[in-house]
């Protein structure tokens, strides 16, 4: 590790100081509890007492962590040299700095040798280092869950469930402020499961000799975004983007296998490489695969470019709405007319005849100019999608011919926690809450939170010595 100028070897056994230390502690905690409990005239219920261990224990426990690190890393509370993190050289002591760690445990203080090296402008404490102590007050098992919580419900919320779960309150800043950091550092290569976690997801759903279908389904959704504003004043006024997302799921034996969702507001490109990513990382000869999605080209090439064995099929329930839109426009809504026309045109393009449909719809006398438009639009749909409307053979091979697996994926990523009534997201924090709410959903929270880690620990002044 480097440390080579330790005072003495680790402690390898707690001593009796460190129990008599907490024990100490444990005394002064019963001294606040025990009178409020013992008091006269009040028996209190159940619900009182551990309510009152709740709000009393953070001010105690949080006391156990420096006792513990005194006792386990006393040689670095003692070290008078240490080497220089980026350079190795060896420097003396500057001073003992304390530091304030806010754990899980609640609040408890440490104070440690802290160096400096001239030459590299850096200053460093050797403890830090070891225990992986973060630079912020909040130390890294809290900055966990807190960002896991405020990718459920608002900051404000989550501070008060915080405080009311944990006896200790968090501010709304601090909630801000961690989501941001371990947003900026979630990347699209923790947020997808490896291909190893893919691969054993496959094969606990294969359980005959058939592959089962793998879906990769696309599509767009708007959010609603606002340009980055000063901190007061007027900020400019809000636009709707689209998001851009796909989910990768199996159609298991007992239902869908989520395998990997991906939602960001971005442009083609940045869609197509990260599916290309996801794309990588599937085993594609083990399983039979199904791309769906609407009319959009966009996501046709990257969907094909990334899984050119797929077999492509037009999103049923989109196709069957702009049926209804003409079905409405030409013989109005609800009517006999328009209904039985519609269920003509569905059942048709459920046997693949497109090109009668078409012919049908070319033969058609418009009964105004708004279903003169709607007609011609359908025939240029139909023809666009062609060779992607199967469904009656789609249906016996077992394939899906609807995506109603993205767009639950979409209400649950996106719409729960962006589209909150007048909620305007920055485009940036809402692309941080978009990738930490697909790692939650994705099961990869812990690795994106594990490279936010090394990221973080590493002092800031390091970065930029590498970045050279
Ligand atoms: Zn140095």
């Amino acid at each position: 590790m480097g440390h080579i100028a330790l005072a003495e070897t680790p402690a390898a056994e707690p001593t009796d100081r460190a129990r008599m230390d907490i024990h100490e502690e444990l005394d002064q905690w019963l001294d606040t509890v025990l009178p409020e409990i013992f008091q006269d005239g009040h028996e209190p219920t159940l619900e009182e007492m551990s309510d009152l261990i709740t709000r009393t224990r953070q001010k105690f426990m949080g006391e156990w962590l420096p006792i513990l690190i005194r006792e386990r890393y006393g040689h670095y509370l003692e070290q008078e040299y240490a080497p220089c993190p980026h350079c190795g050289k060896m420097h003396r002591k500057m001073m003992d700095s304390f530091k304030e760690l806010r754990t899980m445990q609640g609040t408890g203080r440490i104070g440690r040798p802290w160096f400096y090296c001239g030459d590299c402008e850096l200053g460093y404490a050797p403890l830090d280092e070891a225990l992986e102590i973060s630079r912020k007050k909040i130390q890294l098992d809290v900055q966990k869950r807190a960002t896991q919580l405020s990718a459920e419900v608002t900051f404000q919320r989550s501070g008060d469930l915080f405080a009311d779960l944990t006896g200790q309150r968090i501010s709304d800043h601090c909630l801000h402020e961690t989501f941001e950091a371990v947003g900026e550092q979630a990347r699209i290569e923790e947020v997808i499961p490896s291909r190893e976690e893919i691969t054993a997801r496959i094969e606990k759903a294969t359980r005959s000799k058939w592959r089962p279908i793998l879906v990769v389904a696309s599509d767009g959704a708007h959010m609603p975004t606002r340009p980055r504003g000063p901190r007061k004043g007027k900020r400019g006024p809000g636009q709707w983007q689209e998001a851009k997302g796909f989910r990768i799921y199996l159609l298991g034996v007992d239902g869908i296998v989520h395998l990997a969702s991906w939602h960001q507001i971005q442009n083609e490109e940045d869609f197509g490489r990260d599916l290309s990513l996801a794309a990588s990382r599937i085993p594609q000869e083990q399983v039979r695969i199904a791309l769906l999605g609407d009319g959009a080209d966009w996501l046709w090439k990257h969907m094909m470019a990334g899984f050119p064995e797929g077999r492509e099929i037009l999103d049923y329930y989109h196709c069957a709405e702009h049926i209804h839109k003409v079905g409405k426009t030409q013989y109005g809504e609800g009517t006999l007319e328009a209904l039985e026309w519609v269920e003509g045109a569905i059942t048709r393009l459920f046997f693949a005849e497109v090109g009668q449909v078409i012919g049908g719809l070319r033969r058609m006398q418009p009964k105004n100019e708004s279903a003169r438009e709607e007609i011609r639009k359908l025939i240029g749909y139909l023809q666009h999608n062609r060779r992607k409307i199967h469904y009656r053979s789609d249906r016996k091979g077992g394939y899906p011919i609807g995506s109603g697996g993205i767009e639950s994926a979409h209400k649950f990523i996106s719409h729960t926690r962006l589209k909150r009534s007048g909620a305007w997201w920055i485009k940036e924090n809402g692309n941080a809450m978009l990738r930490i709410r697909c790692a939650l959903y994705n099961g990869t929270y812990p690795q994106v939170f594990d490279h936010y880690k090394k990221v973080h620990l590493t002092p800031k002044r390091i970065r930029e010595l590498k970045n050279r």
